[in-house]
């Protein structure tokens, strides 16, 4: 995971690479991917495999193409892990250090919200620049509005082309007994959006994200029924989409690639930190800003990070580690936009505000942390030129390059990602 491992690997893998794309490449220009699909799997954590049976649709593309489990990048949560995805760099470079950042610490917290804040150039805007149409479907609009694309589709921004081919929204609240009902319905909606951008839209290069198994996987963990059942009702629209593939006469020439933003971590123990700092004679705004992240917390000071307060933050009950700049520079994960200071929790705790997510049992799942119930995700890659094979070892940086590398696109020569060709892939 460390920079020099990191660089050495990258350097050798980069020859191999050049040696790979020499021999290989010629003999396979005939069958090249005319469309490619990033599905990202908010919230599913590796393991979630094994709740599927031996005939489903997910397992099936795995055994016929490359699968492993691969890790994320650290902060394991969504913003940030989708902006490593989708440019091949680690956060240090894309600039998406977490949930939330501070620039001027008076102003306090500040979304990542708008276009400009991804700062490397994304799979899509490549594609962009080679003419190719396209498209962003979202189960999470947040992360939706932060890609440039030329079709966005999320559950409240759509092409008004699209509405008559599109079936009825159900209500997206948390707040209903149906709420985990609504939530396949949404997935099964984003599913129909995306065929519909292929069909009507013409799009060829398409990011999509499933939103219902880290929603419900929030609300019931990671080891619930309906969890389960949020894991099974994606492999049912999954094999839904790869007949729409056959039926279309598209899928021979579909490069799919499946992968997640994080895991899940199960928890129902609330940690306080607002307030354990309050009670410390700290001041909210004033001497301290806190953005909760599930199972990491980022703490922004006003005045200098002393060895006493990082002994007070060590202490605290519930709090497994406690990363300084040094160790996010470690990561991969230090900006300007950083924080001070990075609280992991320890096992079955999870950051909060209010005690009451948690004990009223609103909230069994979070992520966040650097345990593998958090980091580990699959990283699946099936369609023409991917051989049947097992990835050892990967983390979704090396995802980007890696389909530029099956495209056989030129870019992945030019352009300077933190991830590899995993090689597995040219072997
Ligand atoms: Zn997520």
């Amino acid at each position: 995971m460390f920079k020099n491992q990191i660089m050495n690997k990258f350097v050798f893998l980069s020859v191999l690479l050049v040696i790979a794309v020499l021999v290989f490449l010629p003999s396979v220009q005939a069958q090249m991917p005319s469309l490619a699909i990033l599905i990202v799997i908010d919230g599913w954590r590796a393991d979630y495999i094994e709740y599927l049976e031996e005939d489903s649709t997910f397992k099936k593309l795995a055994e016929d193409g490359a699968y492993g489990v691969g890790s994320v990048t650290f902060v394991s949560s969504t913003s940030s892990a989708h902006g490593s995805i989708f440019t091949g760099v680690y956060p240090d470079r894309h600039g998406i250090t977490g949930k939330r950042y501070v620039d001027d610490f008076d102003d306090g917290l500040q979304r990542f919200d708008g276009l400009s804040f991804v700062q490397s150039p994304t799979l899509l805007d490549i594609a962009s620049d080679r003419g190719e149409k396209t498209a962003f479907v979202s189960g999470k609009s947040g992360i939706g509005h932060r890609i440039w694309t030329d079709i966005r589709v999320t559950y409240d921004n759509y092409p008004d082309s699209l509405e008559e081919y599109l079936p009825e929204l159900p209500p997206m609240t948390l707040r209903s007994d149906d709420f985990v009902k609504y939530y396949n319905l949404h997935d099964n909606w984003i599913f129909a959006g995306l065929k519909e951008v292929i069909t009507r839209k013409g799009a060829t290069s398409i990011f999509v994200n499933i939103a219902g198994p880290d929603v419900i996987g929030h609300a019931y963990g990671p080891y619930a029924d309906e969890t389960k059942e949020s894991v099974l009702n994606f492999d049912r629209d999954l094999a839904d989409f790869v007949q729409f593939l056959k039926d279309e006469d598209l899928y021979d020439e579909t490069l799919l690639v499946i992968t997640a933003d994080h895991g899940m971590s199960y928890v129902d123990k609330p940690l306080l930190i607002n307030d354990i700092l309050i009670d410390e004679g700290y001041e909210m705004r004033e001497d301290f800003l806190c953005a909760m992240d599930g199972n990491a917390a980022y703490l922004w000071f006003r005045h200098e990070i002393t060895e006493e307060l990082l002994s007070f933050l060590e202490n605290i009950e519930g709090v497994e580690q406690v990363l300084t700049q040094e160790d996010m520079h470690e990561l991969r994960l230090l900006h300007e936009r950083s924080p001070d200071v990075i609280l992991i929790a320890e096992e079955r705790y999870m950051f909060q505000a209010a005690p009451l997510l948690v004990e009223l049992g609103y909230t069994r799942g979070s992520h966040g942390s650097l345990r593998d119930e958090d980091m580990l995700v699959p990283i699946l890659f099936h369609g023409p030129n991917v051989p049947t094979t097992t990835i050892k070892e990967s983390v979704v940086v090396d995802i980007v390059p890696s389909i530029l590398f099956l495209r056989a696109w030129s870019e992945v020569f030019t352009l300077d990602f933190d991830g590899i060709v995993l090689p597995e892939l040219y072997k």
